[in-house]
């Protein structure tokens, strides 16, 4: 075969979405030349001595101008690395870590890191500790430990895959994880974190939805955060995977600057539905070192659930939660709609504040 034919079977078995991956930008010399002028080298090259950077093209791409919501969750600040305050484990996940890369907080479920690369590092991440640290990259023995821990404890019923993003673990190697999991009788779910169908929607082939859809019931939880985001590439996806049966979450973080408001989230929630994805949490940010500049008041994220409750489908609401730092679990933040309650009656107040009375059972 001549050098040219051989080039060419390599450009065809490569995947468009490794290809792109492969062009993410990681480095202070390449973000300058592509935003000239726009950002200051030598802070850019501060950060991400610290917190390293990796931007593919796609995601890149959705940029429209300088500070916009995605500018802000892609190109690193030099806050990131000014501000001292917060925690590199705010969650403490290290603690509740029997095995390195599984936390076993609650008692029917494990949360098992299977990859520690993304599409794209969100400078807003609970992981920062972990994403794109290659000297503590998870192997596959580290996975195997894991997944023989899920076996020993019969009480876990579901199992959660996060990361870094699990599906950036090539077909084969999620494959390997998903079976294993699958033989183990007292598993009845499994669950995917993932931010791909928003970072990298070109991840989600149809291959990959017909190697997923054998490990049911297999639910995905994805990510959007403000409806920018949401293309006719992450459309694709989200109908590949709603078509493989699976059914989509998505869980947002509240970022100062970037979803704070209660139009942009009415929008967001609006279009998730539109794409086939049912808005899941809306986390409050947590304590995480170099984060600090994302984080919102807790009472600016009650109003927004004010703002969605009744003025939208119900489908639209999610969950409005703080992970209680620390290490405590999902701790549900809602408005106040119980006035007050005398005997068996309760006043309470609907989404206009008209109130109304509702006698319980005696
Ligand atoms: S995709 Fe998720 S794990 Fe990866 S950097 Fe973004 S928030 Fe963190």
């Amino acid at each position: 075969m001549r050098k040219q034919e051989i080039k060419q079977q390599i450009e065809i078995i490569v995947p468009l979405w490794e290809e792109i991956l492969k062009k993410s930008i990681v480095n202070d010399e390449q973000l300058c030349k592509i935003l000239k002028g726009k950002v200051n080298a030598q802070d850019i090259k501060k950060v991400i001595e610290k917190y390293p950077m990796n931007i593919n093209p796609y995601y890149l791409s959705l940029i429209k101008k300088q500070d916009d919501a995605i500018w802000k969750q892609c190109i690193p600040d030099i806050r990131e690395v000014e501000d001292d305050f917060g925690f590199d484990d705010p969650l403490h996940e290290e603690e509740d870590s029997p095995v390195y890369g599984l936390t076993h907080r609650y008692p029917d479920r494990v949360l098992l890191l299977v990859s520690n690369k993304c599409a794209m590092y969100c400078r807003f991440c609970t992981r920062k500790r972990k994403v794109g640290v290659c000297y503590k990259s998870m192997s596959k023995e580290d996975i195997q430990k894991g997944i023989e821990y899920i076996k020993q404890h019969k009480e876990v019923r579901d199992v959660i895959l996060s990361g870094g993003d699990p599906l950036l673990l090539k077909d084969d190697e999620l494959e390997f994880i998903l079976k294993s999991i699958r033989e183990i009788k007292h598993i009845e779910i499994i669950r995917i974190g993932t931010r791909v169908p928003c970072t990298l929607p070109q991840r989600i082939t149809p291959e990959l939805c017909a190697m997923l859809k054998k490990y049911h019931p297999l639910y995905i939880n994805t990510h959007f955060n403000h409806p920018d985001e949401i293309r006719a590439e992450s459309k694709r996806a989200c109908t590949l995977l709603a078509d493989a049966g699976i059914p989509l979450g998505n869980q947002s973080v509240l970022l100062r600057g970037i979803n704070d408001n209660p139009a942009v989230m009415k929008k967001l929630m609006q279009k998730l539905l539109t794409i086939r994805v049912k808005p899941y949490y809306v986390y409050q940010a947590d304590l995480t070192k170099g984060t600090n500049h994302f984080r919102t008041k807790v009472s600016e994220g009650i109003d927004i659930i004010r703002s969605l409750r009744g003025y939208t489908s119900g489908m639209c609401v999610p969950h409005f939660v703080i992970d209680a730092p620390g290490g405590g679990g999902k701790i549900p933040i809602t408005p106040n709609y119980v006035v007050n309650k005398e005997g068996n009656s309760i006043k309470l107040k609907n989404y206009e504040d008209k109130e109304f009375e509702y006698i319980e059972p005696g």
